[in-house]
């Protein structure tokens, strides 16, 4: 039978379950309650196949930057397929929208970061970055300069490479990660991990740990240190001011090239194009994907800065996916950019719905769950706690809260994933004030059934 929107949803989830493996999902939950089917999305709103209009607090997964629904971008994708459906950039061939979007990363990544690899997604481009910053040393005549640092909690991706560079502990117990080479330091979440301390201090001390880990490895064998600006699955963890700038003189010191993975604070998240430039990182390499393209094809990259990019292209660097720079991913995230400028997105982040959505996260953080807000742009976090004063953890199994109130969210027409007891949000850069007051609202409800 042809499998269609309007065969009843039961049916749908019982053939979901017997053939469609899911991604971080065990089959009892499936059989339990089948996956919940979405049908359509305008803007911030999904459908689902009982006719549900549910907010999306999540973006999907972080990317759909521009809101759902955007017909402009399935005509440019029908044209180009039309057009040219597929060409490779291996050996010499290139076509136009891969040229045009690299130039367009490069005039708006900061300065001096022109280039561009293209990979299909964030884990394929975290990948390329382990091999690239490898074969730049070894090209430098360096070639001890191998072990890479990266974060306890942080994530990068799903791949043997990537999902290294990560430090999801569950994942690693999984398939034989991490490859060798790979060190994780702590991260910067204070609200967790900072006991005593005042963020400032817990800041330095986190940084400092990567100095602690260079000198152990020695600087002489380490090429690189990788991290997103903001942690996102992680949990929406906003380094303290202390951090980064710490971060980066510890770089600069010891000659460590830094990746900072921009899979989720990329192209307006946290109001500025790049989360670099937020917390004013200067990175060798950021990690790019999700709202490169608003998630309407899969495109990820790597944006290189001149040094490297001039030291990797002086040999063969053995490297490339087929769908490195596809035509029609290219084209579309060419146009996704364009809408972020045409509709000054980033101002609409940084003026109108940042500001409402801090309102409003802080405004949540007076129930009785909450511990406070995190906030930075359209990124934020819920800690939940039984104890604000103390930032106490729940009895019994962690994340079950967090859980539960995924669960009364969802009941309640709304996206907001939980990490641990933590809820995080994330959602179209285009939110209006009155469908963030909807959010809200949607969001109280599910905090109150959850207490
Ligand atoms: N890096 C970060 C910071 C991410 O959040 C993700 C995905 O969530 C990735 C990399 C991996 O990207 P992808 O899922 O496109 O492989």
């Amino acid at each position: 039978t042809m499998i269609t929107n309007h065969m009843p949803t039961a049916e749908l989830q019982a053939i979901d379950a017997a053939h469609h493996m899911h991604p971080f999902t065990t089959n009892d939950e499936l059989a339990e309650q089948g996956a919940r089917v979405i049908t359509r999305a305008k803007g911030v709103f999904l459908t689902d196949s009982e006719g549900n209009e549910i907010l999306d607090g999540m973006a999907g997964l972080w990317c759909v930057n521009i809101g759902y629904g955007r017909t402009e971008m399935a005509e440019v994708a029908a044209r180009q397929m039309a057009e040219l459906p597929y060409y490779n950039t291996f050996f010499k061939t290139t076509h136009v929208p891969a040229i045009a979007l690299s130039q367009e990363i490069a005039r708006l990544a900061p300065e001096g970061m022109n280039n561009v690899f293209f990979a299909g997604s964030g884990s394929e481009a975290n990948d390329t970055n382990i091999r690239m910053v490898r074969t730049y040393w070894a090209e430098k005549g360096k070639p001890s300069k191998s072990h890479i640092i990266s974060r306890k909690n942080a994530y990068h991706g799903s791949s043997m490479g990537s999902g290294s560079l990560g430090g999801m502990d569950y994942m690693h117990a999984q398939g034989g990660m991490p490859i060798p080479g790979i060190h994780h330091i702590g991260q910067p979440d204070w609200w967790a991990e900072g006991g005593d301390m005042t963020p400032e201090e817990f800041g330095l001390a986190r940084a400092r740990e990567l100095e602690a880990k260079i000198e152990e490895l020695g600087e002489d064998n380490v090429a690189a240190f990788i991290a997103e600006p903001v942690q996102g699955a992680g949990g929406v963890i906003i380094p303290p001011e202390t951090y980064w700038p710490e971060i980066q003189r510890i770089c600069d010191k010891y000659e460590i090239l830094l990746i900072a993975d921009e899979v989720i604070c990329g192209f307006g998240r946290t109001g500025n194009w790049f989360g670099s430039q937020t917390f004013g990182i200067r990175p060798h390499i950021m990690t790019i994907a999700k709202g490169l393209s608003s998630g309407y094809q899969p495109i990820g990259g790597s944006v290189v800065c001149d040094e490297v990019a001039s030291v990797i292209g002086a040999t063969e660097f053995n490297h490339g996916y087929t769908y490195s720079g596809h035509p029609v991913a290219s084209a579309v995230a060419l146009k996704n950019l364009q809408i972020l400028q045409d509709e000054n997105i980033l101002d609409h982040v940084r003026n109108t719905a940042g500001p409402a959505f801090r309102a409003g996260l802080e405004g949540l953080a007076d129930h009785p769950l909450v511990g406070g807000a995190s906030v930075i742009g359209l990124m934020g976090s819920l800690p939940l706690t039984p104890h604000k004063e103390s930032r106490a953890k729940f009895a019994g199994e962690a994340g079950a809260i967090g859980l539960m109130c995924r669960e009364r969210c969802f009941a309640n027409n709304l996206v907001m994933r939980h990490v641990g007891d933590r809820m995080v949000v994330s959602p179209p850069l285009v939110i209006t004030p009155d469908e963030i007051n909807i959010f809200m609202d949607r969001a109280r409800k599910a905090l109150d059934e959850t207490w």
